[in-house]
């Protein structure tokens, strides 16, 4: 049975002690409800946190993760942060190819492919973002532009590895905006890239692989969504950053 994830993408926000409280009160909350054995909780909090992050978490089905990590093995690229850093610190996973590290730092599909790799090889689960702009979606290019990114982000990998990979559709325009895609969008496309998956490694591995909706899910639309056969949570920003509306989105 696949993993049902409730990642949080708290993006540049917080300092120590707002972290520290996000965490706290997320704790509380975490064990004082019973979730089933196939849901995985996740915090990606910027890479200063996440060791405070790292030391809340000493449950099975809580993870943390980065947001970014180097495309580079490791050497003389100042600010940069490697998966074997990562790795070393006992972080689980990693986000990659955000629509916010494609649009403002050049992230390619071929730089998202790399940092994959990275990760696969030191054992961080990566979490591959994909999906369309606004005028992409309204020209009716939504799925020539996931397929591209999925097949230049990820069909270089065998089939052993790309089980090891969760993919999160966010089609850009529901990002921030409060504009959410409907349970039908969203579980066409789903279905649309668990087709890609099929085709390339045949449907048993295809059924293996999680695949989480974001853009703008919050509690009251969560249930709506998660309700689709094919999406299996979500990465969650804005609603990440409230420890009552994460929780609702994880009860969802
Ligand atoms: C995100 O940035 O990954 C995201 C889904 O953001 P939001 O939930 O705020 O739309």
């Amino acid at each position: 049975m696949r993993k049902h994830i409730i990642a949080g993408n708290w993006k540049m926000n917080k300092n120590f002690s707002e972290a520290d409280d996000l965490l706290n009160d997320l704790m509380e909350q975490l064990e004082n409800v019973k979730l089933p054995r196939e849901t995985q909780v996740i915090v990606c909090p910027p890479f200063p946190f996440l060791e405070m992050a790292s030391d809340y978490a000493n449950d099975s089905y809580f993870l943390v993760g980065a947001q970014n990590v180097s495309d580079k093995e490791s050497g003389a690229y100042t600010g940069e942060v490697s998966a074997e850093m990562l790795a070393s610190c006992e972080i689980d996973c990693c986000i990659v190819g955000h629509s916010e590290r494609r649009s403002y730092y050049g992230e390619t599909n071929a730089i998202v492919a790399a940092k994959v790799d990275q990760l696969l090889k030191h054992d961080l689960m990566p979490i591959m973002c994909c999906g369309e702009v606004l005028a992409e979606r309204e020209a009716n290019r939504q799925f020539d532009v996931v397929k591209s990114q999925i097949e230049e982000g990820l069909f270089h990998l065998s089939a052993d590895d790309i089980k090891r990979v969760v993919i999160a559709y966010e089609p850009v325009w529901a990002i921030g905006t409060g504009r959410t895609a409907t349970p039908e969008q969203a579980q066409e496309m789903h279905h649309y890239i668990r087709t890609l998956l099929a085709e390339k490694y045949g449907s048993a591995v295809a059924d293996e692989i999680s695949i989480l909706y974001g853009g703008s899910c919050k509690p009251s639309n969560a249930k709506e969504l998660f309700a689709n056969p094919d999406v299996d949570g979500g990465l969650i920003g804005g609603a990440s950053l409230k420890a009552d509306d994460f929780m609702g989105i994880v009860t969802a």
